[in-house]
């Protein structure tokens, strides 16, 4: 059924508590931990705490679910104090586009100044 743990995805895993994660906040139906190897020195990852390969298929399965992954996401940015110099939200999707974890997450990248360099 759509949205149900996944026995072999690592980000399940780390909602059961099963792996250990560095949690910076938690709700009823998302969990914000901190990347195990951050790119930036704000780097934290907002997952649904359901399992959705992507974040369009999330979108397009839960769209309410959807946003709240986002406005988590500005929250954990808030919390971080990278809200007012900017941070950027990435969703890699597909493998191509460096996605490893299928389960839909988003990259909260912030407090380097290389984010004015535009994509
Ligand atoms: P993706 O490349 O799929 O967009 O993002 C997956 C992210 O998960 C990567 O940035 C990677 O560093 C992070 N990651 C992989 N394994 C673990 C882990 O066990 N714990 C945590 N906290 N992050 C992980
Ligand atoms: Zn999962």
């Amino acid at each position: 059924m759509a949205g149900e743990a996944q026995a072999d995805c690592l980000f399940c895993k780390i909602v059961a508590g099963e792996i250990p994660s560095t949690k910076v906040r938690e709700t009823e139906h998302t969990l914000a931990f901190r990347d195990i190897n951050p790119q930036m020195p704000t780097h934290v990852l907002v997952v649904p705490k359901a399992h959705y390969p992507n974040a369009a298929a999330l979108a397009d399965a839960d769209p309410q679910l959807a946003g709240v992954v986002l406005a988590e996401a500005g929250r954990v940015a808030e919390e971080e104090k990278v809200d007012q110099s900017g941070y950027r939200l990435i969703f890699n999707t597909g493998s191509g586009a460096g996605q490893t974890v299928f389960h839909a997450h988003v990259h909260v990248l912030g407090g380097n100044a290389g984010l004015r360099e535009k994509l």
